[in-house]
């Protein structure tokens, strides 16, 4: 009989950026809670792997399905909230466009966001999604209670305590199970105004440490082989919504104008590879000197429309003068054809098992290559050299962890797989890119 639960066969799978492509088998869309248990069940009797999937944003395989793949694309939105606890329970399949204004509307807010606003809440925790903010966690830190479903087809259920479970569940890239909600401590609604300047590497160096400890959020911008850093200040001014001309007017300029702009230089680039240096120039003398406000995420994300692959690492935030000082007499030489901006931001430290912070005060650095340049010798280049500041990759962008990496850097990642073990002992939930980084 046919069932609109049926999963769909030979649906084709690809991420954001188009550098991770799968076929799975299956591809499901369950309906409800019985129909994942159902799913889970059946993956584990059939002993093949079941991988979810979020708004595919991950550069790296983390969420490549093999077998069978699950979209929670259906269990979506607002589960309930608590005002006098500012908690929200959301399910996992929401996406962060969809949550933030649902939250608006009973005055509550994400204390924190990254520069994008497309990914699944899910997919964001279980990646340990960040933004900028000294005194700030990433999306993971902002989760105080979770639903899972186990690799055992059971629905768990944890509230955020001291123990070894809320560190392993904090960020877990879906190895514990599927997430079917997580319930968020939110803040009271606020607006921002974000500040942007250039700046020098020299002058912008001398007030790092001030802008981060005088902001509530501060980022960089370094344009690879020049002496330009954009930087961006964002602060808390009193709620301010965008008008409906505001947004018109952000969206041409910030959005279309400015995307369209870099796209040309881009494909320039990429036919040219040789002009990269000139362009980056030219980027870095067109970086505004503006500002932009209304509600939180209306300042947080921006249109990304010229897709580039990343790799982004997390070095304690004390090395990051020298790793920048390094980079820039690096990078002076122009030894890469590269135009795409450097992203420095900071985080407070977690204490989440595969935290990149490792606990510690953060700096993130993210280096960008334009969708079809080749983005090898760079990567590997950042690679080697974030070895040498102790750089934890994030998990959901491009790297080159092993094993053996992972061990070195990640000293509770033991614990971390014994409790894997415990919610998922027959690997379900691993694929082979996890199992070559995480299995011992
Ligand atoms: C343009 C762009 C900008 C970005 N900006 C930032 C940024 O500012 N800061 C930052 O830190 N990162 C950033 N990222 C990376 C991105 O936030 C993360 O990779 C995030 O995980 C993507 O969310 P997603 O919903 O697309 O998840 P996916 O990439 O689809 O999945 C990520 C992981 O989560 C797992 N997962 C998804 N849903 C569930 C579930 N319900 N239960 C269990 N596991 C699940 C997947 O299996 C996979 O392991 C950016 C990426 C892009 C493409």
């Amino acid at each position: 009989m046919f069932s609109m639960n049926a999963p769909k066969k030979g649906m084709k799978w690809t991420n954001w950026s188009g550098n991770v492509k799968a076929a799975p088998d299956y591809y499901h869309f369950p309906k409800s809670v019985s129909d994942i248990q159902d799913i889970v069940n059946s993956c584990r009797i059939r002993g093949v792997s079941l991988r979810v999937t979020g708004a595919a944003h991950s550069f790296s395989p983390v969420a490549k399905p093999e077998s069978d793949a699950l979209s929670l694309a259906n269990l979506r939105g607002l589960i309930s909230y608590d005002y006098e606890a500012m908690e929200a329970r959301l399910w996992g399949g929401t996406h962060l466009h969809e949550a933030a204004p649902m939250l608006a509307s009973i005055g509550m807010a994400f204390e924190n966001m990254g520069d994008i606003q497309e990914q699944t809440i899910a997919g964001a925790v279980s990646t340990g999604t960040h933004g900028t903010g000294i005194a700030l966690g990433s999306l993971s830190s902002q989760v105080v209670a979770w639903s899972w479903i186990d690799g055992k087809g059971e629905v768990q259920h944890h509230r955020r305590d001291q123990s070894d479970l809320s560190k392993a569940l904090s960020l877990s890239l879906g190895m514990l199970g599927i997430l079917l909600d997580v319930t968020i401590k939110t803040v009271p609604l606020y607006s921002l105004q974000m500040k942007s300047y250039q700046s020098t590497v020299e002058a912008a160096l001398a007030e790092w440490s001030a802008g981060h400890h005088n902001n509530r959020h501060m980022e960089w911008f370094y344009f690879p082989g020049t002496d330009t850093v954009q930087v961006k200040k964002t602060n808390i001014i009193p709620l301010h919504k965008q008008t409906l001309q505001s947004k018109t007017v952000d969206l041409m300029k910030n959005g279309l104008i400015e995307n369209a702009g870099f796209k040309v230089i881009s494909e320039i680039c990429r036919v040219k590879p040789s002009m990269s240096r000139k362009l980056t120039a030219v980027s870095a003398k067109s970086v505004p000197n503006g500002s932009k406000k209304g509600i939180y995420y209306e300042v947080f994300p921006s249109p990304r429309l010229v897709k580039f692959t990343e790799t982004e690492y997390a070095i304690p935030l004390h090395t990051f003068k020298a790793c920048i000082q390094e980079i820039h007499a690096f990078l002076r030489a122009h030894p890469f054809y590269v135009h795409f901006p450097i992203e420095c931001r900071v985080t407070a430290g977690e204490d989440a098992f595969l935290s990149p912070t490792q606990g510690e005060e953060t700096a993130f650095i993210a280096f960008h290559m334009y969708k079809g340049m080749d983005a090898e010798p760079y990567f590997k280049w950042v690679h080697n050299l974030m070895g040498k500041y102790s750089g934890r990759p994030h998990f959901g962008k491009v790297n080159d962890l092993t094993n053996d990496k992972l061990q070195k850097l990640y000293p509770n990642v033991q614990r971390f797989m014994e409790i894997r073990e415990q919610y998922d002992p027959n690997g379900v939930f691993m694929t082979k890119y996890l199992k070559s980084i995480f299995s011992t």
